[in-house]
């Protein structure tokens, strides 16, 4: 049986019933924080112990959620390598120069060699790479719908929403409160552009991840007593250019990017 591939694939194990017993507010945080290698699945003492001691015999050490995705890496780039660049580039809303495909991601150029390696002028993280390939090799090349629909109403959302909630949602909520230049910093670093938003917020940023597949971040102030409030919508072919465990993947690393750059903003640190 093998290692986890992501949380998902833990809290599906787990009784859903947020009881606490393993002293984490949720299931859903419990099984973020046991891929993550920071929680012993046995702290849960409803998780079914044969299951358990078949998982733990494949994987004495949880893998983190990065090495997870080196790990993953290896065979998206022998099925890359099989790929015609010039024939696809069109389908993937790419240019090809030389032997290599140039793919926009965030408003960055990254580049994929024949045999998948993937170079860019910036740090090119797994959480990049992963989605990237999966892209190359999964994108049906639909045009954008131009219509926004909440990550949960994608074909699996129903399934990855909590954790997209958890995991991006939240988060970015969390840094849009605290850095009011959060907006600004989407706009100027990653060639996001203000959109009107089809739900009322106050701001609205499109961020085109990748070539085929833009979110939009919608952005409600606090007011009158009331909390903010941020929901990211997807276009709604989203899933027919990117597999949802990439989209998911592609926006909490995102999120961390965003951390990261306001924690360096932040005037108390
Ligand atoms: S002990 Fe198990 S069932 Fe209870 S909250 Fe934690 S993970 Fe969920």
């Amino acid at each position: 049986m093998p290692a986890f591939k992501n949380a998902m694939e833990i809290f599906k194990l787990l009784p859903g019933t947020n009881c606490r017993k393993c002293l984490v507010p949720t299931c859903l945080a419990f099984a973020v924080s046991a891929f993550k290698g920071d929680s012993s699945l046995r702290d849960c003492p409803y998780l079914d112990r044969t299951l358990l001691e078949q998982y733990e015999a494949h994987s004495p050490n949880w893998m983190t959620m990065e090495q997870g995705y080196q790990e993953s890496l290896e065979p998206l780039k022998r099925e890359v390598a099989t790929i015609d660049f010039p024939s696809s580039a069109e389908r993937l809303g790419a240019s090809v120069s030389g032997d290599r495909l140039v793919i926009n991601l965030l408003g960055r150029g990254f580049q994929v060699s024949p045999d998948g390696s993937v170079a860019s002028a910036c740090h090119v993280h797994a959480w990049v790479t992963v989605p990237l390939l999966n892209y190359i090799i999964s994108c049906a090349g639909r045009a954008l719908s131009g219509k926004w629909a909440p990550f949960r109403e994608l074909r699996d959302g129903v399934s990855w929403g909590p954790l997209f909630e958890d995991q991006f949602e939240i988060p970015l909520k969390r840094i849009a409160d605290s850095h009011t230049d959060l907006f600004e910093i989407m706009i100027q670093i990653f060639n996001g552009r203000p959109e009107p938003s089809p739900i009322g917020a106050d701001i609205s940023i499109a961020l085109q991840l990748l070539p085929r597949l833009p979110i939009l971040i919608c952005y409600w102030k606090p007011e009158d007593g009331l909390e903010s409030s941020l929901k990211v919508l997807v276009d709604t072919t989203a899933e027919e250019n990117l597999n949802i465990e990439s989209i998911f993947i592609l926006c909490v690393g995102l999120m961390r990017m965003f951390a990261k750059i306001a924690d360096s903003h932040d005037p108390t640190s």
